[in-house]
C-alpha cells in the first residue's frame, strides 16, 4: 500500500498517498493521454453502473490503457454516479497513481492492477458489492445461468474466499496486492467471481461487455433467488451458456446506448 488510510472504519474507503511517501516510491512515467473515447466511455461505465443499481456510494470500474497495457484507468476515490473525465486516474499495474495530485484513490485498487496483470485478455474491470449477489457468495447455492442474458456465467460463478488468502482476521478488502493476486489467480478464466461476505468482479474483453456483464449478474441473481424460492430451477446447460453468450456479445451496444442516454441524462 503506498498510502495511509483516511477513514478507518468505512468500506472500501480512500487513502490519499502523502507527499513524503510519494517521494521516497517515485511515481511511474504516464502511457500518455488515453483516446477521448475510452475515458467517455469508462466515465458513462461508472455512471450506468449506478444508475442499473450495481454500484452505490462503492464500487468501481476500471479500463486498460488503449496505449500501454501495462496501465490502466480508474476513478480518484469517489461515488461512481459522480465521476466525469477530470476524475479518471492512470495507475500501473501495482496501483500506484501517475500522477495523484493529491487525490485520493480506491483501497481496493488492487482487484484491478493485478488482474490487468495476470490476465492479459481482460481489457476491463468492475468491482461492485450489487445486493442481489451477496446471498450466492455466503450460501452453498452457487449462482448460475437463469436465462439466456446471462449465458456468460457458464457453469456457475466461483466464490473467492478472503481467509485462504489473508486468515480469518481481515476486513474483507482487497487492500494490498498479495490479496489482490489471490483474487486474480482465483478468478481464472472466469468472466464473474463472488467475493463472500463482500461482492463481486466482473471482467471483459470491453468496458461495454464488463458492464452489460455487471448489469445481467445482479439481474440473474435478483431471479435466481425468486426462482429458488418457486421451487426446482431449470438453469442453462454450459452449451446453452455458451452460445447464448456468443449471441449476446454482438448485441451489447444496444443496451448500452439505452443505459448511457438514462444515466448521462442527469449531469
Ligand atoms: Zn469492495
Amino acid at each position: 500500500m503506498i498510502g495511509r488510510r483516511l477513514f478507518c472504519t468505512c468500506t472500501c474507503a480512500a487513502v490519499l498517498a502523502p507527499a513524503g511517501v510519494r517521494a521516497q516510491a517515485a511515481a511511474p512515467a504516464s502511457a500518455g493521454s488515453a483516446g477521448p473515447a475510452l475515458v467517455e466511455d469508462l466515465v458513462a461505465a461508472n455512471r450506468i453502473l449506478f444508475d442499473q443499481g450495481v454500484v452505490d456510494g462503492f464500487g468501481h470500474v476500471s479500463v486498460r490503457h488503449d496505449k500501454d497495457p501495462s496501465r490502466y484507468l480508474l476513478s480518484r476515490s469517489m461515488a461512481p454516479g459522480l465521476v466525469t473525465a477530470d476524475d479518471i486516474m492512470e495507475f500501473d499495474l501495482d496501483g500506484t497513481p501517475v500522477d495523484a495530485r493529491g487525490r485520493a484513490v480506491y483501497l481496493e485498487r488492487f482487484i484491478h492492477g493485478e488482474i490487468f496483470r495476470m490476465h492479459p485478455a481482460v481489457m476491463s474491470v468492475v468491482h461492485s458489492h450489487s445486493p442481489a449477489v451477496i446471498p450466492f457468495g455466503v450460501s452453498k447455492v452457487a449462482l448460475r445461468p437463469l436465462y439466456h442474458m446471462s449465458g456468460f456465467l457458464g457453469a456457475g460463478a466461483p466464490v473467492f474466499e478472503i481467509r485462504d488468502a489473508g486468515g480469518p482476521a481481515t476486513d474483507m478488502l482487497i487492500r494490498n496486492r498479495e490479496l489482490g493476486r489471490a483474487l486474480a489467480t482465483a478468478l481464472g478464466d472466469h468472466p464473474v467471481m463472488l467475493m463472500r461476505g463482500h461482492g463481486s468482479v466482473v471482467v471483459g474483453p470491453g468496458i461495454r461487455q464488463a458492464v452489460f456483464r455487471a448489469v445481467y449478474t445482479e439481474v440473474n441473481a435478483r431471479m435466481e433467488g425468486e426462482a429458488l424460492r418457486l421451487g426446482d430451477v431449470t438453469f442453462l446447460n454450459e452449451q446453452e451458456a455458451a452460445w447464448a453468450m456468443e449471441t449476446n456479445a454482438g448485441q451489447v451496444n444496444r443496451p448500452w446506448e439505452l443505459w448511457r442516454k438514462k444515466a448521462m441524462e442527469g449531469r
